[in-house]
């Protein structure tokens, strides 16, 4: 099967010719439809992230099609667990000391085929296509479970405005919160996609705010963005960071954090994240906003997103 493979970070996706995946003991063999482009992916070929399984398939939003029994099934981030340490038995797997991920530990979807554990595989809601169900599985989840860290907040700041914040504005909007999308200076195009999307303000994130915030969620992987967003929220708000690097924190006075201010991350997800917001997308309902790329051109997704040029999310698409 052709995949695209990391041999070293900092090396370029190479075009490989490999076997198609055998399943192991409760796990099934998937026809990748499409695959998600994630801003984590960029942090393991990057070498941000030390631990990635070399060589590598990368990409957890897999779409596929079971081979055996035509079942549509997508395929997200946590890709195992061991299901008895402290955090597993406590409702929190996302944090399981043994957990392997996909597209990092795992072998991930930038390939026609892809194996992964049953059990933490989702069904995709029907009236999703493939390529605009891809998004949901790390954008979507991820973003979701920010949101609802990020407490109940009124007017709700969005810090970077790519695949994640372009679903979360829509799942906030719906739950009649009001969002302010803070992007580059500049950034007409993702400042204008925020808009559409019903954020009732869009611009600089290092200028001022346009008035003060209940929450703020930190997308982009920018430490300076901290005091900022903490300078931007009101007494007894939360700062969530969504992504799994950042830059660092550059130091800042403590009055910031005063009066009760939470400044806290998001890691991972649970099976429960994902069934809640897959119930929850079509309800909305969450329309995604997607480039398409063969999956022979993963290097030109992953430069466009590094350049911060993609409008809402990219999706690698298979066509075998
Ligand atoms: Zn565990
Ligand atoms: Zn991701």
């Amino acid at each position: 099967m052709l995949a695209m493979v990391l041999d070293a970070p900092g090396s370029p996706l190479r075009e490989a010719d490999l076997l198609v995946p055998e399943p192991g003991p409760g796990q099934v063999r998937l026809r990748v439809r499409a695959c998600g482009v994630c801003r984590t992916d960029l942090h393991i070929v990057d070498g941000e992230l030390r631990e990635p399984k070399l060589p590598l398939v990368l990409g957890h939003q897999i779409v596929g099609e079971e081979v055996e029994t035509g079942e549509r099934l997508g395929v997200p981030w946590l890709g195992w667990t061991d299901g008895d340490c402290r955090y597993c038995t406590s409702g929190r797997e996302n944090l399981c000391d043994r957990a392997l991920f996909t597209g990092y530990q795992l072998d991930g979807g930038y390939a026609e085929y892809a194996v992964a554990d049953r059990r933490y595989c989702f069904p995709i809601p029907e009236s999703y296509a493939d390529v605009q169900a891809a998004p949901l599985l790390c954008a979507g989840l991820i973003g979701y479970r920010s949101l609802r860290l990020a407490g109940e907040a009124e007017r709700l700041g969005l810090y970077g405005f790519g695949a994640s914040a372009h679903i979360i504005t829509q799942v906030a909007r719906a739950q009649g919160r009001r969002v302010f999308a803070f992007t580059r200076a500049g950034d007409e195009a993702a400042q204008s996609l925020a808009r559409e999307l019903g954020a009732e303000w869009a611009g600089d994130a290092l200028g001022p705010p346009p008035e003060e915030l209940d929450a703020a969620i930190i997308f982009a992987p920018v430490g300076e963005l901290v005091p900022v967003a903490l300078r931007a929220v009101g007494k007894g708000a939360t700062v969530v960071c969504a992504g799994i690097h950042m830059s660092d924190i550059p130091s800042f006075p403590y009055e910031l954090l005063w009066e009760e201010r939470v400044l806290r991350s998001v890691a991972n997800l649970t099976r429960v994240d994902g069934k809640e917001f897959l119930a929850l997308a079509p309800q909305v309902p969450v329309s995604t906003e997607v480039e398409e790329y063969p999956l022979e051109q993963a290097n030109e997704a992953l430069d466009r997103l590094r350049a911060g040029r993609v409008r809402g999310a990219a999706v690698l698409t298979v066509s075998a």
